[in-house]
This record gives structure tokens, C-alpha cells and sequence, in this order.
């Protein structure tokens, strides 16, 4: 017998219509770069929207074709999230801090035909655009307030272009299972991998993302995604804040830790959303200024450890809640939420921190085990480490266009994550480390993550990382990377050797000559550690 439900698709003209129609007073917020605000309600970002899907017409954009943005966090980005999908083409975020031989790899593979750019960003375009061939058109968002002059080929304005089209447009019928959005890991070893989301992938994971245990996002929300829109669809987001009703405000170009506080003063935000070593500036700008944000309840950390120190740092100092969550592009990115549970509210606060330090329990509708080499599955006792294999509805399963991507998944059909975990009895999932970080010292295993941890709650210390270095007696040692919050007062090796004796076994600990240390720590793309460079610069 088959159920009698509707086949209705799950789509993002839905989540756009919802926008409009339910929560149509509702402002977007954009910080622009002479320190004014932007804003507009929903109801005039939809009609913008249905500009821009003419526009998109009149451009030959055709069902399933790649629209690429090379852009910042603001509203006109968010009216290409939505009027690229939900005329059925498919929106490519680039990240703008990709080198241009992966710049144009990954405009090249997706085949982008029409590039949306900011005015700021041109010259990366510049520097590619002979590479890239099949791009027919450079459309330039004018986020500076003048008309850029630039040496794109086939150039055209965005605002005139909106300016002319009609703010009607029919919307296509969709399959739900088409492609909306594709999305590039940042490819930190090889080239980038395409990962394609379905409409129904977007629109599942939106669900998931506003559950109470999930972001927890209600209308009386205000929400900074100061993660990239190029980021993992700064990890849903831009979808959610439609779906919820939520007001979005977004940081605009070029954001630094002061002007993120002084977006959340201004514009009373509630929620933010980031990696960790944005929160470690903005911690340490707050500091400096003897500032306090009355506003802000909730930031949320993915895309590396929240270190234990910060989420202490932040609840006493602040009162404010750093909820941790583990993702990954290829999982829209929503994978784990590292929320207490209610019979643990009466643990004791190092006990709950213990809980909130770790990744977290799956979102609802994500599922995860972990498997040995061999593809054993693990016992989940906290203590055991494998690989992380996950499922569910948001969850890639397969790579564009890419014939090594068979290796990334099991053969029963679960994606194979690549990160190093427990996960407990009660189903909480704990990073020991990506496979590649893990550090193998006299046929041991020492977790750079939470070496790091440590290195990082020790006052006086504001960065740290650490890496292997190859060893003839031990065939890998850790080498730590460390910052000295006050460069007036630097830290000495004895002293993070010292404290990290405290944790540590002593043949874990780096010797005197492998503490380093280092104004700043390098950052990827997406503002993560840069290991790699770390790497490289024992090499050399
Ligand atoms: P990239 O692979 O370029 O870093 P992603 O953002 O997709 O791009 O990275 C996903 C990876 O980031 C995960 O596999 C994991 O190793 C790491 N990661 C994400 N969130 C966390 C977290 N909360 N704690 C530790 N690692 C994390």
C-alpha cells in the first residue's frame, strides 16, 4: 500500500516563496564598505529575485546550466542563492582566496557560462580569464558605490541590468532531485572536488539546521554568517534565515574582527556563525577595546576544534554560548551539534565542557559509525578511534565529474570522511584528528587536535598548531607552533613544555627544539590552520 501524501517538491523556489509570503517584513542587513547599512525587506529582495531570473534568461542561462559568484557575504549574493536555483540552473560559489590555478580548474570543471563578481574581486577574475574560455559573461556587483572599470572581457553592470528586466517571472517546475548548488572542497591536497547539492538536499538540510537542537533558529533571531557564502552555503544560512524568518545580517566585504563586533553592537545580532580563529580575534579585540556584546547568545563554531579554552573564555567573560558543530562540504555542511543533554545539567561545569568540547551528536536525519581499515565496524565507547563513515538525505554520494571519487565511499554506500573519531554510548562524536594531521610518534598515536587544545588554554598563548615532522628514531614528532597573545611579553618553550607535561605523556610532548615560536599562524581559504604551509616550512 503506498502512502497518500502529496509529491510535493522540496525546493528552494519554496523556501524563497516562504521568505516572501510569510515573513515578508522582515529586513537583510548589509554592512556596506563605507561602514552604512543596506537594508531591504524580503518582500523587495523577492521581487528582486524574479529581476534577476530574467535577467538570467536574457542571458541564456538555461536549466542545469553553472552560474559562478565571486563574492562576499551581502545581498546581492543572496539574490543569486535564489534566483540562480530556482530558475533551475545551478549556483557555483568560488572562493575568492583560491590560488588561480585552482581558480580557473574549478571554473573550467563546473563550466561555468556567467560569472557574478564584486567589484572588489575583479582583479582575481583578471588574472584567469584567459584560462577560462566557456565563461561568457562577467557580471560585476558594484558593492564599492562606483562603476568599476575593469579589463573583463564581455563585461556587464548588475544594477542596470536588474534596472531593466521585469520583476515577474515564471518559475519552472523543478525536480526536487536536480542540482541547486555545487560547491569545491578547498582541495588541501589535489585539486578541488565538486560536490553537487539537490534541491531536496537543501531543503532537508534547511529543516535540520532551524530544529531546536539543531542551530535553534527561530524568527526572533538576528543572524551574522561571518562564515563565506562560498563555504559550504555558509553552512546553510542564507537558507535557513528564509525558511525561519530570521533577519540575516551580512558583514559585507573585507570584514575584520572590530568591524564584526561593531555589525553586532549596531545591529543588536543574537547569533553568528564562524571558525574558530575568528572568534579567537574577535575574544581578543573585545579585550583590547573593553568591549562587551549584550546581544549575542550564541556562536556557532564549525569547520575546526572550538578549542576548550575558548568556549570557557567566551561563557565566563561574555555569557556567551559557543555551540560546536562538526560539517563538511560534502555534507551541506551540517554533520554533528555538540549540545548538552538534559540530564547532564546538573554535571558539574568542567563535566559539561567535556561534552560541549566534542563535536556532537549526528542533526537529526544524519547517520555515522566508524570502521577500522578494514571496514570493521567500531564500538562506540568513547575510547576506540576509527574513521568516521556517515549517511543521510545531505550527504554527497559521489564527486562531479571526478573518476577518483569512487575511494571516498564504502562499499555498502557510506561516505568515508576521512576524519579520526569516538563517539561514546551516547552517540557523541569526538574528532581525534583528519587522518592526514594524526601524528604517529614510536608506532603511537599523539592527536595534533588536542594538543593543540591544550597549548591554546594556556594563558598568554593565542594561537597554536601542531604538525609532524619526519624522525629517523621515532619516525614522526610533534612540532608545536605557538602565538604569543602579548609580543611584549613572548612565552618560552620551557613554559608550554611545562604545561604540557601536565597532560601529556613526556614522550608526547615536543622537545625544546620543536616548540617554535611564530607571529602568526597560517590560514587556509576558509581561515582554518594551513598545515600544509606548517609543513613546508619544516621542510624548508
Ligand atoms: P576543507 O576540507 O577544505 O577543510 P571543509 O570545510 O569541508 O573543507 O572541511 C571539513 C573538515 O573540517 C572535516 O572533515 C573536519 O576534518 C574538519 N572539521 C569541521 N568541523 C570541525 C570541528 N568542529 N572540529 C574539528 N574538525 C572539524
Amino acid at each position: 500500500m503506498q502512502g497518500q501524501m502529496m509529491d510535493f517538491s522540496l525546493d528552494t523556489q519554496a523556501i524563497l516563496r516562504r521568505g516572501g509570503q510569510i515573513f515578508g517584513n522582515q529586513e537583510v542587513v548589509t554592512r556596506l564598505t563605507d561602514g552604512s547599512y543596506h537594508r531591504y525587506t524580503l518582500r523587495e529582495f523577492e521581487r528582486r529575485v524574479h529581476r534577476l531570473i530574467n535577467v538570467l534568461r536574457d542571458l541564456g542561462i538555461q536549466p542545469g546550466d553553472r552560474v559562478g559568484t565571486l563574492c562576499w557575504n551581502h545581498y546581492r549574493h543572496l539574490e543569486l542563492y535564489f534566483a540562480i536555483s530556482s530558475m533551475g540552473a545551478v549556483l557555483h560559489t568560488l572562493n575568492i582566496r583560491l590560488s588561480e590555478e585552482q581558480l580557473s580548474y574549478i571554473i573550467n570543471h563546473a563550466d561555468d557560462q556567467v560569472i557574478f563578481v564584486d567589484t572588489s574581486l575583479t582583479s582575481v577574475l583578471e588574472a584567469v580569464e584567459d584560462e577560462c574560455p566557456n565563461v561568457r559573461n562577467y557580471v560585476v556587483l558594484d558593492d564599492q558605490g562606483e562603476t568599476a572599470e575593469t579589463s573583463l572581457s564581455n563585461q556587464l553592470d548588475y544594477e542596470t541590468l536588474l534596472a531593466a528586466a521585469s520583476d515577474q517571472a515564471t518559475l519552472p517546475d523543478l525536480d526536487e532531485n536536480s542540482a541547486a548548488a555545487m560547491c569545491y572542497t578547498s582541495g588541501t591536497t589535489g585539486n578541488p572536488k565538486g560536490v553537487v547539492y539537490s534541491h531536496r538536499s537543501i531543503y532537508l538540510h534547511t529543516m535540520a539546521v532551524m530544529t531546536t537542537d539543531g542551530y535553534g533558529l527561530s524568527q526572533r533571531e538576528v543572524v551574522l554568517p561571518f562564515v563565506p557564502m562560498f563555504h559550504a552555503n555558509a553552512w546553510g544560512l542564507p537558507y535557513a534565515a528564509l525558511f525561519s524568518g530570521c533577519r540575516l545580517v551580512l558583514p559585507g566585504a573585507q570584514p575584520t574582527a572590530a568591524i564584526l563586533a561593531k555589525i553586532m553592537i549596531d545591529q543588536k545580532v543574537t547569533t553568528a556563525a564562524g571558525v574558530p580563529a575568528i572568534w579567537n580575534m574577535l575574544y581578543q579585540h573585545l579585550k583590547q577595546e573593553n568591549l562587551s556584546l549584550d546581544t549575542v547568545e550564541t556562536l556557532i563554531v564549525g569547520g575546526s576544534a572550538a578549542p576548550r579554552a575558548m568556549i570557557e573564555k567566551f561563557d565566563k567573560e561574555f555569557n556567551i554560548t559557543i555551540l560546536h558543530l562538526w560539517g563538511m562540504t560534502e555534507m551541506s555542511p551540517l554533520g554533528t551539534v555538540g549540545r548538552i543533554r538534559s540530564h547532564m545539567e546538573d554535571w558539574s561545569y568542567d563535566e559539561q565542557l567535556d561534552i560541549r568540547m566534542k563535536q556532537g551528536v549526528p542533526a537529526a536525519g544524519v547517520e555515522i559509525r566508524i570502521q577500522d581499515d578494514n571496514g570493521n565496524l567500531l564500538p562506540w565507547d568513547g575510547k576506540t578511534i576509527g574513521e568516521l563513515t556517515v549517511r543521510g538525505p545531505w550527504v554527497a554520494s559521489g564527486y562531479y565529474n571526478n573518476p577518483e571519487a569512487s575511494k571516498s565511499f564504502t562499499e555498502d554506500g557510506w561516505f568515508r570522511t576521512g576524519d579520526m573519531v569516538t563517539i561514546n554510548e551516547e552517540g557523541y562524536m569526538q574528532i581525534a584528528d583528519r587522518s592526514k594531521d594524526l601524528i604517529k610518534s614510536g608506532g603511537e598515536w599523539i592527536s595534533s587536535v588536542d594538543m593543540e587544545n591544550c597549548i591554546m588554554a594556556y594563558n598568554g598563548v593565542a594561537e597554536a598548531a601542531v604538525v609532524a615532522r619526519p624522525d629517523d628514531k621515532w619516525d614522526e614528532r610533534p612540532v608545536a607552533f605557538v602565538v604569543s597573545a602579548d609580543s611584549a611579553n613572548p612565552l618560552t618553550e620551557e613554559q608550554i613544555r611545562t604545561h604540557l607535561l601536565e597532560t601529556f605523556a613526556k614522550w608526547q610532548v615536543p622537545g625544546v627544539e620543536d616548540v617554535r615560536f611564530i607571529d602568526v599562524v597560517p590560514k587556509t581559504s576558509v581561515g582554518k590552520f594551513d598545515k600544509k604551509v606548517l609543513r613546508q616550512r619544516l621542510e624548508g
